[in-house]
Formats: C-alpha cells, sequence, structure tokens
C-alpha cells in the first residue's frame, strides 16, 4: 500500500519535473464523422509520436511525417487523451502554472478534446471536465494536510475584446453556463465560438495546515479559434475583421510560444489580447502543452499541412532524436538477449 503510493507519487513527480518549462506538443486525430466516405485517407497516425501525411506535388506523390511528444489516432478515446494530460493539471495543485490549449481548423475536435461532444456523457466529457474533477478529487483526499482554495473563470476573446462568460459559484454549473453562454452567442452570430478564443482558468491556494506556508498555482484550459484562413472571396466586412484578428491572435500565440522553445530572452507577449492573458502561465516555471487537432479529410489537406508546420514550429521535440534513442535501446537490448542465447546454447554443447 504505502510503498505502492509512494512509488506512484515519485513517478508522477518526475513526470512533472520533466514538463517543467517544456513545451509539449500532442496531435490528435480526428475519426471520420458518421457519413463522412473515408477513401481519401491521406493522413495516417504511424505510431503514438508519429503522423505521416500523403502529399502530391508536380514531382508526384510524396510523404510527409512529423514527430510529437504523443499522436492520438482517430480511435483514442477521451479518458486516454486525459491520462496523459492529467499530471501536468495535477501540478497546478503544487504551485505550478499550467497553460493548456486546442488548436486547429474548424471541426477538426478542438472542443470535443477540451468539453467534449453537446450530448455529454461520463464517457465523453473532455479535459475541462476531467480536470475540476481531478482537482476537486484531490483535495479533498489531502483535506488533512493542506486546505485549498479554489476559483474558476471563463472567459471568451472575440475580436480582442474579452468576455466574461460567468456570473455564479457552483463551479460545474458555472461552467456549464459558461459553454451555453459561449453556444448561444454562436447561433446568434452564425457560429461565433470557431471564430473566438473560450479560457477556463482555475487558481489554486493551497495552506499547508501545519506549517501555514501558502503556495499558489493558476491554469489556463484554451479552446482556440479556428485557425482555417478565410477563402478571399470571402474576407468582406465583419469576417475579414475576424479573420484579421483570429490570424494576429495566433501567430502573436505561435511567436511567444516558438520564443519560449528557443528560449529567446525577448517574448512577444504584448502583441495580443490573448498572449497578454496567458503571460503568467507561459514560460518561466509555466508548463505548457498544446493540442494540435487534424481532420482526417482530403479536403483539409491544405490546412492539416498548415497546422501541422505550426504545431512543429512551435515544438521542441528533435525530429527523430527520441526515435533514435529508443531503437539504440532496442538493438541494446537484443544484442544482450542474442549474446544470452548464445552463451546458453554453448553451456549445452
Ligand atoms: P472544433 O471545435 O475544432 O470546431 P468540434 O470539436 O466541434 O471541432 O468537432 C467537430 C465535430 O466532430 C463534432 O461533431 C464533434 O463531436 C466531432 N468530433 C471531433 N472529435 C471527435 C472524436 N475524437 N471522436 C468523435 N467525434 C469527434
Ligand atoms: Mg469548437
Amino acid at each position: 500500500g504505502y510503498k505502492k503510493v509512494l512509488e506512484e507519487n515519485r513517478k508522477l513527480y518526475n513526470q512533472v519535473q520533466d514538463l517543467k518549462g517544456n513545451i509539449r506538443v500532442y496531435c490528435r486525430i480526428r475519426p471520420f464523422l458518421p457519413g463522412q466516405a473515408s477513401r481519401l485517407n491521406p493522413v495516417e497516425d504511424v505510431d503514438d509520436r508519429t503522423i505521416e501525411i500523403a502529399t502530391t506535388s508536380k514531382h508526384g506523390k510524396g510523404k510527409k511525417s512529423f514527430t510529437f511528444n504523443k499522436v492520438f489516432g482517430p480511435s483514442a478515446k477521451q479518458e486516454e487523451v486525459f491520462a496523459d494530460t492529467q499530471p501536468l493539471i495535477r501540478s497546478v495543485l503544487d504551485g505550478y502554472n499550467v497553460c493548456i490549449f486546442a488548436y486547429g481548423q474548424t471541426g477538426s475536435g478542438k472542443t470535443h478534446t477540451m468539453t467534449g461532444p453537446k450530448e455529454l456523457t461520463q464517457e465523453s466529457m473532455g479535459v475541462n471536465y476531467r480536470a475540476l474533477n481531478d482537482l476537486f478529487q484531490i483535495t479533498e483526499q489531502r483535506k488533512d494536510t493542506i486546505s485549498y482554495d479554489i476559483s474558476v473563470q471563463m472567459i471568451e476573446i472575440y475580436n480582442e475584446q474579452v468576455r466574461d462568460l460567468l456570473a455564479t459559484d457552483d463551479v460545474i454549473n458555472l461552467m456549464n453556463l459558461g459553454h451555453k453562454n459561449r453556444a448561444v452567442g454562436s447561433t446568434a452570430m452564425n457560429d461565433r465560438s470557431s471564430r473566438s478564443h473560450s479560457c477556463l482558468t482555475v487558481h489554486v491556494q493551497g495552506k499547508d495546515l501545519t506549517s501555514g506556508a501558502v503556495l499558489r498555482g493558476c491554469m489556463h484550459l484554451v479552446d482556440l479559434a479556428g485557425s482555417e484562413r478565410l477563402d478571399k472571396t470571402e474576407a468582406v466586412g465583419d469576417r475579414l475583421k475576424e479573420a484579421q484578428h483570429i490570424n494576429k491572435s495566433l501567430s502573436a500565440l505561435g511567436d511567444v510560444i516558438a520564443s519560449l522553445a528557443q528560449k529567446q530572452t525577448h517574448v512577444p507577449y504584448r502583441n495580443s489580447k490573448l498572449t497578454q492573458l496567458l503571460q503568467d502561465s507561459l514560460g518561466g516555471q509555466a508548463k505548457t502543452l498544446m493540442f494540435v487537432h487534424i481532420s482526417p479529410e482530403h479536403d483539409a489537406l491544405g490546412e492539416t499541412l498548415s497546422t501541422l508546420k505550426f504545431a512543429e514550429r512551435v515544438s521542441t521535440v528533435e525530429l527523430g532524436a527520441a526515435r533514435t534513442n529508443k531503437d539504440n535501446t532496442d538493438v541494446k537490448e537484443l544484442k544482450e538477449q542474442i549474446a544470452n542465447l548464445k552463451a546458453a546454447l554453448a553451456r549445452k554443447e
């Protein structure tokens, strides 16, 4: 019992240390939706770190591969996705700042990952709900040693304007209300949700009941505006204005994360409302995770490639490096096994 808990904690602790100051990128591929033809699928999850895109150009057919910290294929369950996010989320209770983004074109599954589908079930709940449940469960478990105070805020950024989506006190109700408010906006304004960023923020204050020491952590869970570029013919009036704001804020975010990833001294936080709001939780000791979403359809290929390129730019994963290490380990192990078998054979002779 006790030993196992210690061991488990150490594992989590190491994972958390590992994440500190790092930018991780997880890629998730949406399944084909009911009724969609899956014949022309150019996207393949080769293994749990690699995604391959079939391309055609004037030079003929080719393949482009991208490596991330993790790739979730179309059949990945919400539970699996959360399991790989949990250590990061829990670290907010230990006083870390955490930022999790969902990036991708409209329809690629950002809201599915962060919130879940329209008809929510226990199984289909997204990261937001699971994160809050997890945090409350842990604070309950720790209540004899640490007293936690948790507050939740939900905002929307639309055309560089910040809007508060909440007004009451009970967290889960609050969140449902926040999502409803966002949806109301969306019917009234032709799917506004895909053209605004929504951000669930959790502030944590923990007081050690013995020493009186206080720690503070903050977590942002962000469902970003759709990353697709607008068709030139559509880009007039309000649509053009929205597109420009989205473009500007997503580039600003990309620039901030890329400059953090490259450990540059100047980080350009002030170029958008989004990066200003998240400043405290991006960089330094904060931990950042970006979920990059991919639509599987052939029609989405252009956007898919530009999404993957964006992700590659903000990622600190060295192409192929991790794989090479793993391969070396595998080869080393195999060599040892062969040597052992040979020795065993020699003894028999
Ligand atoms: P976005 O927020 O990026 O615009 P959505 O999350 O709304 O995209 O996803 C578009 C549609 O695809 C929704 O109907 C959603 O329920 C469905 N969907 C997205 N991801 C998945 C998934 N992993 N499994 C099943 N359905 C999904
Ligand atoms: Mg959405």
